[in-house]
């Protein structure tokens, strides 16, 4: 399987996945026209368009897209996002014929309330719920919702590719620096993250195993943030409590 980054809007990532023969199917598509030129240029012919929640700059582009090629929109049940011709939920399996492939369905509220990924393949489409060294903002969920939300994930094999929606890691190391300072990966992915930016290379996606290793916000566990929440206050907090507290912090942090 080949995976192409397309980069779109401010710092969005549209995922173009394809097998050997071009058969395509895209992720969050927020706009039609770069993957219009990304197909093109490779000879790729879209098959499928998988969504994980209803932002615009995920799914801008899926009137374009459905309009020009036949293909399927699977989708969230949400009625805030148009066009799409297959729901699905929890436990779901999302089945496509070309390129092969099978992905299972994981709710996972916090940004929003009904906003899936889909794990499968060693991938997994994660939209803005984790993000390298990092997750989404609360819009619509709690911190709670969102917690479980991410523990799903961990519970997923160590190897699995982490594709999230947004290029936010350089902003994400930097908060998470200041609250675990002494965390020797993540300062390793921090020197990684400087490179591969300036050579105009994506940070993603990352592998799971480093995510557990270096996001504070799949680390509530760890003894370097109950320290950080203990500094804060918050010695005898659930682990909800030092989640929503790093969330909190993460919202008002200015590098
Ligand atoms: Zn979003
Ligand atoms: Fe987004």
């Amino acid at each position: 399987m080949h995976w192409v980054p397309v980069a779109a809007l401010s710092d969005n990532y549209i995922w173009l996945v394809a097998d050997d023969e071009g058969n395509a199917f895209v992720v969050d598509p927020g706009e039609a026209a770069p993957v219009e030129a990304a197909l093109k240029a490779r000879g790729w012919t879209l098959r499928a368009i998988l969504l994980t929640h209803h932002h615009n700059d995920h799914i801008g582009g899926v009137f374009d897209l459905v309009r020009d090629h036949d293909v399927e929109v699977i989708s969230p049940l949400d009625t805030r996002i148009p066009y799409k011709t297959q729901i699905v939920g929890e436990g779901d399996t999302v089945v496509l014929d070309a390129p092969r492939a099978t992905f299972q369905v994981m709710e996972v509220p916090g940004h929003t309330t009904s906003h899936i990924a889909y794990a499968g393949e060693g991938f997994l489409f994660c939209g803005d719920t984790l993000f390298s060294v990092g997750c989404g903002r609360l819009f619509e969920g709690t911190p709670e919702q969102m917690l479980a939300s991410l523990d799903k994930f961990a519970h997923l094999p160590p190897e699995t590719l982490v594709f999230c929606a947004h290029e936010y890691t350089a902003s994400n190391i930097r908060f998470a620096l200041s609250i675990d300072p002494d965390n020797a990966p993540l300062r390793r992915r921090r020197d990684e993250v400087a490179r591969l930016r300036e050579d105009g290379h994506p940070s993603v996606p990352s592998r799971l195993a480093e995510e557990l290793a270096t996001n504070p916000f799949l680390r509530v566990d760890s003894e370097a943030i109950a320290r950080w929440a203990e500094a804060h206050g918050k010695e005898h907090a659930t682990r909800a409590e030092r989640f929503a507290a790093l969330r909190q912090a993460k919202d008002t942090f200015t590098a």
